[in-house]
């Protein structure tokens, strides 16, 4: 299910289990059977564990899957934590993913950075991707509850570029709505009026799809949601659209970027199926 943006050493960790933020389409609500967030507090030893990787391969860790790990930098710093450990980790790369807006959560990061050493600084910030899950305004809206707005997240994803980090844009999960075409048109258009193709590292692409069981178990929760009460196909275990539905959203958004950035940057989460 999730893209390895061509990295060979691919790994993910989860310091935090369960996200301050209420997606409705959001695997958390199959996978555990409580929304209290976990919290690890050894994250030394997940430290010492990455060393250890680290001896015997360069590592692509992305610190922010199963919550969102930024929504919680107030409480629990652990993203300016990852940060200086990463700064002395030449061999690792971070990817930090997130649906906060421009906040002060951001601006702390940022602000531990500016405190290395500048030789450490250039090195980290090759390594230290920033990584903004945009949607549809009308879907940010009506099914991420408690997010950052789309143009708080494009402010953010911006802030985050000018100070010279890697910004990675995740159009995952692509939602089918009526009047796809001109909404994703939309966000396409206002992704290229905020950032400028260099200032975008890549771009994932990918569409709603779940596992069988986590969504028997998320429609159960959520009986009138639009987007889990789709009626999806079953390939393998897995819940998707139709591959129709799938190429037309795909294609949709690729054909909007219309020659922005080179093809190269572009990731496509595929059905294997
Ligand atoms: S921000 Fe991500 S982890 Fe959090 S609820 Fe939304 S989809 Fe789930």
């Amino acid at each position: 299910m999730c893209q390895s943006f061509g990295n060979q050493h691919f790994y993910y960790t989860s310091c935090l289990m369960n996200c301050m933020f209420d997606c409705e389409y959001c695997y958390l609500q199959g996978m555990y059977p409580s929304a209290n967030p976990v919290v690890f507090v050894n994250l030394e030893e997940i430290f010492e564990e990455t060393k250890r990787l680290l001896t015997i391969h360069p590592v692509y860790l992305c610190i922010s899957y199963d919550s969102d790990l930024l929504a919680m930098e107030k409480i629990l710093s652990y993203c300016a934590h990852w940060l200086t450990f990463t700064a002395g980790q030449k061999d690792l790369c971070i990817e930090l993913r997130t649906k906060c807006g421009y906040n002060p959560n951001f601006l702390s990061v940022l602000d531990v950075a500016k405190k290395l050493p500048e030789n450490i600084l250039l090195s980290l910030k090759q390594r230290f991707i920033f990584a903004f899950t945009l949607s549809l305004d009308l879907i940010q809206k009506t099914l991420e509850h408690n997010t950052g707005s789309l143009l708080a997240r494009l402010k953010a994803a911006k802030t985050v570029s000018l100070a010279g980090f890697p910004v990675r844009i995740c159009l995952d999960p692509l939602i089918y709505v009526p009047e796809y075409k001109t909404a994703y048109k939309a966000l396409i258009d206002l992704i290229k009026q905020n950032l400028l193709p260099e200032q975008i590292k890549d771009i994932s692409l990918g569409t709603f799809r779940v596992s069988k069981e986590y969504l028997k178990r998320m429609r159960k929760q959520r009986p009138y949601s639009f987007v889990l009460q789709f009626p999806y196909e079953l390939n393998h275990g897995v819940f998707s659209y139709p591959k129709s539905i799938e190429q037309e959203l795909i294609h949709t958004v690729l054909d909007a970027f219309d020659g922005y950035l080179p093809t190269s940057k572009f990731y496509l989460w595929e059905n294997a199926y």
